[in-house]
């Protein structure tokens, strides 16, 4: 077995809140359960999502609630070779086409396959040529028949399956506007950082069937899963900058932590924060997910 490694990738679009603090404790709390090391990526190559100066706020609250990386924190933005060598390697293999459809004519293609019940995502229009169109985005193919259907193990949420082909279709892997996909980013740098443990939102559960098709055309290894439960808002919305999330109040640590501990099930009455994260790792691996 390799050593055990985990990470918390957070995108630098404000700071820190509950929801984001969850997860990020939740990966700790893995990672020194088992032992292992806990890595921080900062996923920063949407950068028009970006905020300035939001990745050092995070870090720094990181810090201040006893969450330290065991090793220097790595930057997205600076690896994107990275992710061009991986669309290089998938573009030699034949998996990659060029898309020249907007989002419009996409959208107006599936009403047109949903009233078949065919498909619900990408039609594949482009997949034979550009039929005379520039070209915009990379897409990827999906498995057809019964290969399209991904499924795995996720310690929290049980098994999960999806099939590619009729839920989602050929996926972008670059952008039109020239950006990297986070599906592509975050399966080059899981393998390049040698992550053995996924622990994340499960706003992301659905991606995670994509990133392993990826993980399948680049010879990588598949991790390990666990997705938490996303902390909602009383309108039921996913905590975020957008649906009016508080920054930490890394004045009060303790209670940050008591918090997003509240929403793993973690609760102990300690009263300095390592006494208190020391007791929650306890109560972690106790719960053995
Ligand atoms: N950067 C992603 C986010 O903040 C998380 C990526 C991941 O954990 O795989 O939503």
């Amino acid at each position: 077995m390799p050593r055990y490694r985990g990470r918390f990738a957070p995108s630098p679009t404000g700071p820190l809140h509950l929801g984001s603090l969850v997860t990020a404790l939740a990966s700790w709390l893995d990672a020194r359960a088992h032992g292992g090391d806990w890595l921080v990526r900062i996923e920063d190559i949407d950068y028009p999502r970006c905020v300035k100066g939001a990745d050092f706020d995070i870090l720094q609250t990181l810090e201040r609630l006893g969450l330290r990386p065991d090793e220097a924190p790595e930057w997205q933005s600076r690896r994107e070779s990275r992710y061009a060598d991986a669309l290089r390697r998938l573009d030699a293999s034949g998996q990659l086409y060029p898309c020249g459809c907007s989002r419009k004519e996409i959208a107006d293609s599936l009403v047109h396959v949903r009233e078949r019940h065919q498909t619900l995502g990408y039609p594949g229009t482009c997949r034979n040529g550009l039929h005379g169109k520039l070209p915009r985005a990379w897409r990827v193919r999906v498995p057809d028949g019964p290969a399209a259907t991904i499924c795995f193990d996720d310690r929290w949420q049980g098994r999960q399956c999806q099939d590619l082909e009729t839920e989602l279709g050929d996926f972008v892997l670059r952008r039109a506007d020239g950006l990297w996909a986070y599906q592509l980013a975050v399966v080059v740098d899981d393998a390049a950082q040698g992550i053995t443990h996924i622990v994340r939102g499960s706003d992301l559960l659905d991606s995670t069937p994509r990133q392993i098709h990826l993980q399948h055309l680049l010879g990588l290894p598949t991790p390990s899963y666990l997705h938490v439960p996303v902390v909602v808002n009383a309108d039921g919305e996913k905590l975020s900058k957008q649906s009016g999330a508080q920054a930490i109040d890394t004045a009060a640590p303790l209670d940050a932590l008591r918090m997003a501990g509240a929403h793993l099930g973690i609760a102990n009455g300690e009263t300095s924060v390592p006494a208190w994260l020391a007791a929650a790792t306890a109560q972690w691996a106790a719960m053995q997910r």
